[in-house]
């Protein structure tokens, strides 16, 4: 996997991304990369933002914290970098993705929440 500081500015430059198109943001972009927020300050000012994709990337940011961002939360097995650089947000790694795109597909009016 990328570095843990490549990681957490690859999931800042989504999350900026994603706040500036919904809300004001007060700092800069490179100042919001570059980590003058501290976790905590980063959680202060998710609070109070929705949206699953923010929600996502933030919880994405805890488990980068944890050490566990590459780790699928199914099988517990290695998420490829590949598929964090595309999605860092993601949960599941391609194998178990597939065997639950699989699972949805066959019940439609069940979906899971992934
Ligand atoms: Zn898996």
């Amino acid at each position: 996997m990328k570095s843990k500081r490549a990681m957490r500015r690859l999931i800042l430059g989504k999350l900026y991304q994603l706040l500036l198109d919904q809300y004001s943001v007060p700092v800069s972009r490179e100042s919001f990369l570059d980590g003058e927020f501290t976790h905590h300050e980063l959680d202060a000012v998710l609070a109070f933002k929705s949206g699953a994709q923010i929600d996502e990337l933030h919880r994405a940011l805890d488990r980068l914290e944890d050490g566990t961002l590459d780790v699928c939360i199914s099988c517990k097995g290695r998420i490829g970098e590949d598929a964090l650089d595309l999605n860092p947000a993601r949960r599941f790694c391609v194998n178990c993705e597939k065997e639950l795109s699989h699972v949805v597909g066959h019940s439609p009016r069940f979906p899971v929440q992934v």
